[in-house]
């Protein structure tokens, strides 16, 4: 090694000195951890330590080789040579723009990232002798950058794919960064929350008292806090149920450089949570009037029963208990049918059989059925219907349901001596039918709800008037499934209320009435009539009924019994249970109408069950009616006077 190349002439004294410097400078070299290799002036290496020699693969053999053959350096990136150090540069000043990645290519052609800085080496007349390249190898803090690269990259992409809004603030609480989600859900853009104060997004809409309160304690104490619940309502956004979950990073230091902060928007679970405790209220509600409707019936059907069993009635006072029952009977039949509609509402399950009908024929016999009510109410009731006849591809009976439930609302919620109005007409190629009332009207904020299941606006009205609050989600699903739309309408309590109802015509319009319209009078008298039921007090109280009205009767309790007093009775008509013994009411429907007889016989289907389901199985057995129990003698007549051939 020659440090004293391009020296003047030195003393003994001075070479003495200077070889002890010089030893104490190469044991040092040799044991510093970096790889040092010294040049001549010329650029020729001098000197290279044991590391240079481990990097390099080069030994002692380097010495007075140019550094450019011992040391060759890539660009790590572009993998493009990298210039060297020489003297020259250094001499002339000029920044060698060391590259930051730089490989350094060994003898055996081994790569290594290293970090390099070059010196000049001046003689004691401050000439230049050559330089001095120290380098290290980092591949270690190599290794380690690329991971946490890697982890950056991962922690962003994490961020991006939540689907909770999420934000990084730094220590500033200004935002570093945010994910999709926290844009989607707040209405903001990356441009405008980047960088912001977190309380100044949205113009200013975040300035939460209690974002403020949960961030603070965060700074303060570093510690993580969880679901921490805030209700705030943002001008834009109305008010948002959020649970914030923030934390602080690093997690163990004490004065955290970031603050990680998902925003749960917890708003549409609270409001459904809320929506299912208010169903469930009214569920609970819904039950105990159930209850008390269905009580309610009981007590004068069991006082008239009493009252029957009494001595020395007149014909009169029996006639009087007879009609209470009858009565009360009617009202819990129908309390009954509107709960197994609406079970079928709720599965949706709610079938209906369309037909060619004439609105005028449907709504007069909801008016029918209507009136006792009415009338009950001392109402007056004006009808108003076109002189052209609307018809509807509509289930008669169903549809009907609609314009009874709607009558006899007006009916109970009107003082009694009121109005109601039943008008229809056409508009384009809708039936537009309305039934308005001057009753105890509608509160606005109830409108929107009234077709809701068990929506009653007033449930301490005196009970007997009202009902279920199942009605009108009834109505709106029969009103779906004819394809028309139903509106309430009313100007608020005491100012009356209107309920529309849009179906659309058939076209062209019909010329012949349908033949299923429902017929207007009848009379149940003078047939041969068969009566079976497996229920024996069934059976013969409704025969004595029959046969009190003028008809020959004969009872039957089970199915084969059924079929063989058929066949020498011949009755027009069977009264037909459907759960017999022996043979059930399918199968005698079935041999009945296998008899020539039988065929012109009219079937009726008596049974517990009013599913659509069970309907359609009674008609493919061979019956003309299904009628759920309990008959109503009226009501069976004029089914039957609507039939061919007609009884009596
Ligand atoms: P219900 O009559 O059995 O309570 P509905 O579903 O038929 O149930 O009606 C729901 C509620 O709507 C009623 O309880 C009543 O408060 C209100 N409502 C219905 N029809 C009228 C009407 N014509 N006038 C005033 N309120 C009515």
């Amino acid at each position: 090694m020659k440090l004293s190349d391009g020296m003047a002439d030195p003393s003994p004294a001075n070479v003495e000195a200077l070889h002890e410097q010089r030893d104490w400078l190469l044991v040092t070299l040799s044991c510093i951890g970096d790889a040092v290799i010294t040049t001549d002036f010329a650029g020729r290496v001098t000197f290279l330590n044991p590391v240079a020699e481990s990097l390099t693969k080069w030994t002692q053999a380097a010495v007075g080789q140019p550094l450019d053959s011992v040391i060759r350096l890539i660009n790590e990136d572009t993998r493009q040579p990298v210039e060297i150090p020489t003297v020259k540069a250094l001499g002339e000043g000029r920044t060698l723009k060391l590259a930051s990645h730089s490989l350094l290519i060994a003898k055996d052609g081994a790569e290594c990232p290293i970090s390099e800085s070059a010196a000049l080496i001046r003689n004691d007349k401050n000439a230049v002798a050559g330089l001095v390249l120290v380098f290290r190898d980092i591949s270690e803090r190599r290794k380690t950058e690329r991971a946490l690269a890697l982890s950056a990259t991962y922690a962003e992409d994490i961020i991006a794919t939540l689907r909770e809004p999420f934000v990084v603030l730094d220590s500033d609480l200004r935002v570093k960064t945010a994910n999709r989600s926290f844009y989607d859900t707040f209405q903001v853009s990356r441009a405008e929350t980047e960088n912001r104060l977190v309380y100044d997004l949205g113009n200013g809409q975040w300035d939460i008292p209690g974002l403020r309160k949960l961030l603070d304690e965060v700074l303060s104490c570093n510690q993580s806090v969880h679901d921490f619940e805030v209700r705030h309502t943002f001008p834009t956004l109305g008010l948002k149920t959020m649970l914030l979950n923030a934390r602080p990073f690093p997690p163990d230091s004490t004065s955290p450089e970031l603050i990680l902060l998902a925003v749960e928007d917890v708003s549409a679970l609270r409001e459904r949570a809320d929506e299912l405790a208010a169903i469930n209220r009214h569920k609970d509600e819904f039950l105990a009037t159930l209850a008390h409707e269905l009580r309610n019936p009981l007590a004068p059907i069991r006082s008239a029963v009493h009252y029957l069993g009494m001595d020395g009635l007149t014909e009169q006072d029996r006639k009087t208990g007879r009609e209470v029952i009858s009565r009360q009977v009617t009202v819990m039949v129908r309390l009954i049918d509107d709960l197994l509609d609406i079970s079928r509402v709720s599965r949706n399950t709610l079938d209906i059989r369309k037909e060619r009908v004439l609105l005028a024929t449907i709504l007069d016999s909801a008016v029918e059925s209507s009136r006792p009510l009415i009338v009950d109410g001392d109402h007056e009731l004006t009808i108003q219907l076109p002189e052209e006849p609307l018809a509807l591809e509509a289930d008669p009976i169903r549809l009907g349901q609609v314009f009874l439930n709607l009558l006899n609302n007006s009916a109970k919620y009107t003082q009694r001596g009121g109005h109601i109005w039943l008008t229809a007409e056409r508009e384009g190629s809708e039936a537009v039918i309305s039934v308005r009332d001057n009753g105890i009207g509608i509160p606005a904020e109830m409108l929107p709800r009234i077709f809701e299941m068990f929506t009653q606006v007033d449930r301490s009205l005196e009970r007997s008037r009202s009902g279920l609050g199942i009605g009108l989600t009834l109505v709106r699903r029969l009103v779906d499934l004819h394809d028309g739309t139903i509106e309430a309408r009313s100007n608020g309590p005491d100012q009356g209320s209107e309920f529309v109802v849009r179906l659309p015509l058939l076209r062209p319009p019909l010329e012949t009435p349908p033949t299923s319209a429902v017929p207007q009078t009848a009379s149940l008298s003078g047939s041969r009539i068969l009566v079976v039921d497996d229920n024996k007090d069934s059976a013969d109280s409704l025969g004595m009924l029959l046969r009190l009205k003028g008809n020959e009767i004969r009872t039957a309790h089970d199915g084969l019994e059924a079929v063989q007093l058929a066949e020498t009775f011949r009755p027009q008509l069977v009264l037909l249970d459907i759960g017999l013994p022996r043979l059930n009411g399918y199968d005698v429907a079935r041999q009945i109408r296998q008899q020539p007889w039988g065929q012109s016989a009219i079937l009726v289907a008596l049974t517990g069950w009013g599913q659509d389901e069970d309907r359609r199985r009674s008609q493919e057995a061979g019956f003309n009616f299904h009628v759920v129990k309990p008959v109503d003698l009226s009501a069976l007549e004029i089914l039957l006077a609507g039939s061919e051939p007609t009884i009596g």
